[in-house]
C-alpha cells in the first residue's frame, strides 16, 4: 500500500519564525507525519478515558507552530482488510469489519469472544478507526521502506494491547505489528521501543518467538493492566533473549527514566544493531495522567525520542495512551518538533482548543510533588539484570 499526499512538500525556507531544522549533528531528517482528519471525530463514548480527539488538538498544536512546514503531511490510506488479515484472525476481522451494534443473545457471545463491550466498547465508525490507525502505521512503515523519509509519524497508531484475535484495553487492531511485519519486509532486524505506562503486551506476544523484532517496553509493573511485563519474559525459542521488560514503580521521574533508559538502549543499539527504529510514545506516562502513575515532562518523555534519533537509523514514532488529554496534545506536538529538529517557544500559540491549556497556556508542564518509588537500589538492579550475561542478551 502507498501513501497519498495531501499538502505541499516541505518548505523549509518558508516563514523565518522558526530555526533551521538541523539535528545538533548537522543532518536534517526527513520526517513524514501521517494525520487523517476525521480522527478526532471518533468517540468511545460518554465517560470513556480514551478520546481520538487528543490527537487532532497535537496536530492543531503541532499546525499553530508551523510545524507542518518542516513535514511531509500525509492523509493515510485506510487499511483494507486484507492488510488487516497479516495478523488478525478472520473472524475477528469480519466481527469488526460488520460495526456488529446489533442486540440480542448472539451479541453478547460475540462480544465475549472478541473481549469488547466494557473497556473496549463498539462506537458508531469503529472499523474506520482502526482502518486509520493501521493505515497510518502500515504507511509509514512503507515510507521507511522506500527510503522516502528518515522519521515517519502516526499519532494515530501505537495501539499496542490488542491481540490477533481480541480486543484489548482500549486497542482493537494492533497497527504496530501491522506496521512492523511491513518493515520485516525490507529489513532484517526491527527494534520496537515503548515508554507508555502499560507494558506492550499485544506486541511482544506477535514476536516473541522470533529475533527479528527485539521488544523493549518500560512500563508500571505491578497489580496494574495489562499485568504481563515481568522482568523473567524474555522471549521463548529463537526469541529468547529478543524481548526486554523494565517494570517500574509509581512516580519514576524524568532523571531515573532517562538514566535507564539510555542506558539499556545504548547497549541494545550496538549489540541489536537495529536496521530500524519502531517508538511507541503512550503518553500516559506523563505526571497527571488520568489513569498512569508516572512523573514524566514532556521533556523528560521526549527525551527518549531525542536519544533515539541520535542514532539516525530510520525511525516510526507512534501515539499511544494518554488520557489528560491536555498533556498528550502538548507531548506529541513537542515530539513533532522534536522530530523536526526545531525547539519551539514555551508559550501556546492561539488555537482552537486555547481553553483546554489554561491557566498557564504553557507548553511544557512541571512534575507533580509525589514520591518516586523507583529507589537507587531498584534501578541499579534492573540494570544489572539487563547486562548480567547469565540472564539476558549481552
Ligand atoms: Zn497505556
Amino acid at each position: 500500500m502507498s501513501a497519498a499526499r495531501v499538502s505541499e512538500p516541505p518548505s523549509p525556507a518558508g516563514g523565518a519564525s522558526l530555526p533551521s531544522p538541523a539535528a545538533p549533528d548537522g543532518k536534517v531528517r526527513r520526517v513524514s507525519y501521517f494525520y487523517e482528519p476525521t480522527i478526532g471525530d471518533y468517540y468511545y463514548g460518554q465517560g470513556h478515558p480514551m478520546k481520538p480527539h487528543r490527537i487532532r488538538m497535537a496536530h492543531c498544536l503541532v499546525v499553530h507552530y508551523r510545524l507542518h512546514r518542516f513535514m511531509e503531511i500525509i492523509r493515510p490510506y485506510p487499511a483494507a482488510p486484507e492488510d488487516l488479515l497479516r495478523f488478525h484472525h478472520p473472524d475477528y476481522v469480519s466481527f469488526l469489519s460488520e460495526s456488529p451494534l446489533n442486540t440480542s443473545a448472539e451479541k453478547c457471545f460475540w462480544y465475549d469472544r472478541f473481549n469488547v463491550g466494557e473497556d473496549c466498547p463498539v462506537f458508531e465508525g469503529l472499523f474506520d478507526f482502526c482502518k486509520a490507525s493501521a493505515g497510518g502505521s502500515i504507511g509509514a512503515a512503507v515510507k521507511l521502506n522506500r527510503g522516502d523519509s528518515d522519521i515517519a509519524i502516526n499519532w494515530a497508531g501505537g495501539l499496542h494491547h490488542a491481540k490477533k484475535c481480541e480486543a484489548s484495553g482500549f486497542c482493537y487492531v494492533n497497527d504496530i505489528v501491522l506496521g512492523i511485519l511491513e518493515l520485516l519486509k525490507f529489513h532484517r532486524r526491527v527494534l520496537y521501543v515503548d515508554i507508555d505506562v502499560h507494558h506492550g503486551d499485544g506486541v511482544e506476544e506477535a514476536f516473541f518467538t522470533t529475533n527479528r523484532v527485539m521488544t523493549v517496553s518500560f512500563h508500571k509493573y505491578g497489580d496494574f493492566f495489562p499485568g504481563t511485563g515481568h522482568i523473567n519474559d524474555i522471549g521463548v525459542g529463537q526469541g529468547k533473549h529478543y524481548a526486554l521488560n523494565v517494570p517500574l514503580s509509581d512516580g519514576i521521574d524524568d532523571d531515573s527514566f532517562r538514566g535507564l533508559f539510555k542506558s539499556i538502549i545504548s547497549k541494545v543499539m550496538e549489540v541489536y544493531q537495529p536496521e530500524v527504529v519502531v517508538l511507541q510514545c503512550g503518553a500516559d506516562s506523563l505526571a497527571g495522567d488520568r489513569l498512569g502513575c508516572f512523573n514524566l515532562s514532556v521533556r523528560g518523555h521526549a527525551e527518549c525520542l531525542r536519544y533515539l534519533r541520535s542514532f539516525n537509523v530510520p525511525l516510526m514514532v507512534l501515539g499511544g495512551g494518554g488520557y489528560t488529554i491536555r498533556n498528550v496534545a502538548r507531548c506529541w506536538c513537542y515530539e513533532t518538533a522534536v522530530a523536526v529538529g526545531v525547539e519551539p517557544e514555551n508559550r501556546l500559540p492561539y488555537n482552537e482548543y486555547y481553553e483546554y491549556f489554561g491557566p498557564d497556556y504553557a507548553l511544557h508542564i512541571n512534575p507533580r510533588n509525589v514520591e518516586n518509588l523507583n529507589t537507587e537500589k531498584d534501578l541499579e538492579s534492573i540494570r544489572y539484570f539487563m547486562f548480567s550475561p547469565f540472564t539476558n542478551f549481552v
